[in-house]
């Protein structure tokens, strides 16, 4: 049984299939898909499809692209959801210094009262860094008593050396479509992360992976990204070792 540890139904593309895309889980051997928000309305939408779809769980937060919109408002909206059993942990939150979409410095502060919110609230966090990945270090060593309840770095795209630091934070790397790309480079950093920090993912739906590109990503595509990382980890069994990480880190 596989888990999509970082989805998008709650996307507009979508949303209006997510009852489909659910009815066929079994027969794709998913057990379980986390659907992600990027700011508060596509949280709320996460949660109500977590409602409505028993193998649906969400994760509730503030993308940095959105890190201009977030209120306090939006921190309480969290905090009244977070013991919801549904809600399994804070994010995407993070820093994204490529369409840097919000200014930087509220990207940091944004980012930072989450990492603090999250670990009142005694959940994991979900990180979203795009060229930022020496400052988000930076940021987590700084602040890692918030992080007692674990993290992950969705689609890690860093060196293996700092996946190393993150590992040593405690944090978890999940992987998806972007490792099936031919042009990818970076097999030494999947082949060199621990076993029991490795998650998989679809990003669905975007990143979709080979052959499907130019697609709409879906769930389903996981076992693309499952088998692509067997090739290079023949020491484990990649679709029971990463189901049991999920299984830890969100505790579902
Ligand atoms: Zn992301
Ligand atoms: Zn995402």
């Amino acid at each position: 049984m596989l888990i999509d540890t970082h989805a998008h139904l709650n996307d507009e593309r979508l949303l209006p299939i997510a009852g489909e895309i659910v009815s066929t889980m079994p027969q794709k051997g998913l057990g379980a898909i986390i659907n992600v928000g990027f700011d508060r309305p596509s949280s709320e939408l996460a949660l109500s499809l977590a409602h409505t779809y028993e193998p649906l769980y969400a994760v509730v937060g503030i993308h940095p692209h959105d890190a201009k919109t977030a209120t306090q408002d939006d921190y309480r909206y969290f905090e009244s959801v977070s013991t919801d059993k549904k809600v399994v942990a804070i994010g995407e939150i993070g820093l994204d210094f490529y369409y840097d979409l919000s200014d930087r410095d509220v990207q940091q502060r944004v980012f930072i009262e989450q990492l603090e919110l999250a670990h009142a609230l005694k959940l994991p966090v979900v990180m979203h860094v795009r060229d930022a990945y020496g400052l988000a270090l930076e940021i987590l060593k700084e602040n890692n008593r918030f992080l007692e309840y674990g993290g992950v770095m969705h689609c890690y795209a860093g060196s293996k050396e700092l996946l190393k630091d993150f590992v040593s934070l405690g944090l978890h790397a999940s992987f998806g479509g972007v490792i099936t790309f031919k042009n990818f480079a970076k097999q030494e950093v999947v082949k060199s992360c621990p076993a029991d920090r490795l998650l998989l993912e679809t990003d669905c739906p975007y990143m979709t992976p080979v052959p499907y590109r130019g697609k709409t990503n879906m769930p389903e595509y996981i076992s693309l990204v499952r088998d692509k990382i067997q090739e290079w980890r023949p020491d484990i069994d990649v679709e029971s070792v990463t189901t049991q990480n999920a299984k830890r880190l969100f505790n579902i």
